[in-house]
C-alpha cells in the first residue's frame, strides 16, 4: 500500500493553511492503493491546490507506474504530497484533469453516479420544468466532471465527451445517465474539434434506446423549437442563451430587428413573440436558415414579420448600410472566436468589426445586444472591444446590463476557462 501525506495549500504568506479536517489537516492515511502516480515539478502544484483542474504537461516531472489515456492517475507534488485524483492523457497538452481533490473520493462508478446526480439535482432546483423541457445538465469542469456535457431535450440526452478520461467511462456515464433520468435515449455527438487535441477520434452514434427520431421538439419560455440533436451544430441547440432570449424578447415590443448569427432563429422568434414588428435574420448556414423558417411555423407566426438572408455577417452589415437600412434591436451572437487567450487579438478584431457594423446600422435610442462565447476573451476585454467599438463608429451609448450563459451552465470561480458567455445590452444615446 503506497501512502504520502496530503499537502495543503498555502496562505500568501508562505505559512501552510490548515483546514478543518480530522488530525489538522495535514497529514492523512493514504489510500492510493496500486494506483500510478502522476509527480508534478518543483512549485508547480500550486494551481491544483487552488483547485484548478488542468495539470499541463510542462508541469509533470513523471508518471511512476503505468496508466493508459483516461486512466486514473494520483497527483502527487514533487515533496510527497497528494494533490487529487486525475485523468490521464499522454496524448494531450493538458496531461491530467482532477476529477476529485479529496484522497477519500476515489473516482469510481459509485462516486460518477454521485458527482452526475449531483449536478443533475441542482438543474432541478434552479430550472422549472414550467420554464423549459431542455436543459444542460452536465457542464464538464464546472461541475466537476472534466470533459462530459450532457444536454437534455425533453426525452433525449445528448452526450459529448471531449476528453480521454471522459471518453473511457463512457459506458458507465450511459448507464448512469439512464437510470438517474428515466431518459427514452441517449445520442453521442463527441464531433467537437478539441477532441482532436485529445488524440481521440470523432464519434457520434446513438448509445442507448436507438436513433432520435429526426428533429426534437422543445420547449422555451412558451416557444416551441425543433432541435436537431443528429446533425445540428453542438448540440442542436444554443441552451447558453436562454434567459438572454427571454430578455431581449421584453425588450422587441414594436421594434425593428436585425438578429446576426440567428441560427434557428430562436432569438428572431423570441422577438417577434416579444411584439416586434419585424425580423432580418442573418446566417451563414442554409442548413440554419431551413430550420429557422420550420420553427417560425411551428409557433404560428405570421411569415411576414421574418426575412432571412444567407450571408457572411462581416459583409452583410456593410452592405446593409450601404442600403441605408436602420434597426431598432440588434442581437449579435457570433460563433467562438477565440477558444483560447492566445486567439484574443485576432479575435478582437473581428468583435470590434461587427460591433462597428451594428452600431452604425441602430437608431438613436435603440438597442444592441452583443455578445462573446469566446473563453480566451474576458468580460473585461470584451467591455474594451465594444467601448473601441463605438468610439470608431462616433457613437455614444449606455451599458444598460450585462448578460451571462443561463445557470445550467455555471462557473466556478476557480476556473475561469469555463466562464465563457458575456454580454452587453447598450443603447445608443
Ligand atoms: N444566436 C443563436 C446561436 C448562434 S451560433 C441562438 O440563440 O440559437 C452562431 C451562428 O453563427 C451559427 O449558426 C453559424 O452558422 C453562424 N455563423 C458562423 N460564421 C458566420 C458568418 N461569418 N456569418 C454569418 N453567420 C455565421
Amino acid at each position: 500500500m503506497m501512502s504520502f501525506p496530503r499537502r495543503e495549500p498555502r496562505h500568501r504568506s508562505g505559512a501552510r493553511r490548515r483546514v478543518g479536517r480530522p488530525g489538522g489537516g495535514l497529514i492523512l492515511p493514504a489510500q492510493t492503493g496500486s494506483a500510478p502516480r502522476l509527480v508534478l515539478k518543483p512549485g508547480r502544484e500550486h494551481s491544483v491546490e487552488r483547485r484548478h483542474p488542468w495539470v499541463f504537461s510542462g508541469a509533470v516531472a513523471a508518471l511512476a507506474g503505468e496508466a493508459a489515456p483516461g486512466g486514473t492517475v494520483a497527483l502527487q507534488s514533487a515533496d510527497g504530497y497528494f494533490l487529487g485524483w486525475a485523468a490521464y492523457n499522454p496524448h494531450s497538452q493538458i496531461r491530467a484533469r482532477v476529477w476529485s481533490f479529496e484522497q477519500s473520493e476515489f473516482p469510481d462508478d459509485l462516486w460518477l453516479r454521485e458527482r452526475i446526480a449531483r449536478a443533475i439535482e441542482r438543474r432541478r432546483q434552479s430550472i422549472s420544468i414550467d420554464v423549459t423541457d431542455a436543459m444542460r445538465l452536465v457542464h464538464a469542469e464546472s461541475d466537476g466532471l472534466p470533459g462530459l456535457i450532457v444536454d437534455c431535450y425533453a426525452d433525449t440526452l445528448v452526450l459529448q465527451l471531449s476528453t480521454a478520461g471522459a471518453d473511457k467511462r463512457r459506458a458507465a456515464i450511459v448507464n448512469v445517465l439512464a437510470d438517474l433520468t428515466g431518459c427514452a435515449r441517449i445520442f453521442e455527438r463527441s464531433d467537437a474539434d478539441t477532441r482532436a487535441l485529445e488524440g481521440l477520434p470523432e464519434r457520434t452514434g446513438a448509445l442507448f434506446g436507438g436513433a432520435p427520431p429526426g428533429e426534437i421538439e422543445i420547449r422555451e419560455h412558451g416557444l416551441r423549437f425543433a432541435v436537431d440533436v443528429v446533425g445540428g451544430q453542438k448540440t442542436g441547440f444554443y441552451l447558453d442563451q436562454r434567459n438572454n432570449r427571454a430578455r431581449v424578447q421584453a425588450l422587441a415590443s414594436d421594434r425593428e430587428v436585425l438578429n446576426c448569427f440567428s441560427f434557428t432563429g430562436a432569438f428572431s422568434i423570441a422577438c417577434v413573440a416579444g411584439g416586434a414588428q419585424s425580423v432580418l435574420s442573418i446566417d451563414s448556414s442554409a442548413a440554419a436558415l431551413e430550420q429557422a423558417r420550420r420553427n417560425a411555423s411551428l409557433n404560428r407566426m405570421d411569415p411576414a414579420r421574418f426575412e432571412w438572408m444567407q450571408a457572411d455577417a462581416f459583409q452583410a452589415l456593410r452592405t446593409l448600410r450601404d442600403q441605408a437600412r436602420e434597426f431598432d434591436l440588434i442581437v449579435l451572437d457570433p460563433p467562438k472566436f477565440a477558444p483560447t487567450a492566445k486567439h484574443a487579438p485576432a479575435a478582437a478584431r473581428g468583435y470590434k468589426d461587427i460591433n462597428m457594423g451594428a452600431m452604425r446600422l441602430l437608431r438613436r435610442g435603440g438597442l444592441l445586444a452583443t455578445f462573446s462565447c469566446s473563453s480566451g476573451v474576458s468580460e473585461d476585454l470584451f467591455h474594451k472591444i465594444v467601448a473601441g467599438a463605438a468610439a470608431d463608429a462616433g457613437m455614444s451609448a449606455t451599458l444598460l446590463d450585462w448578460f451571462h450563459a443561463a445557470p445550467d451552465h455555471p462557473s466556478l470561480l476557480e476556473f475561469p476557462e469555463g466562464d465563457y458567455l458575456k454580454g452587453l445590452l447598450l443603447r445608443r444615446q
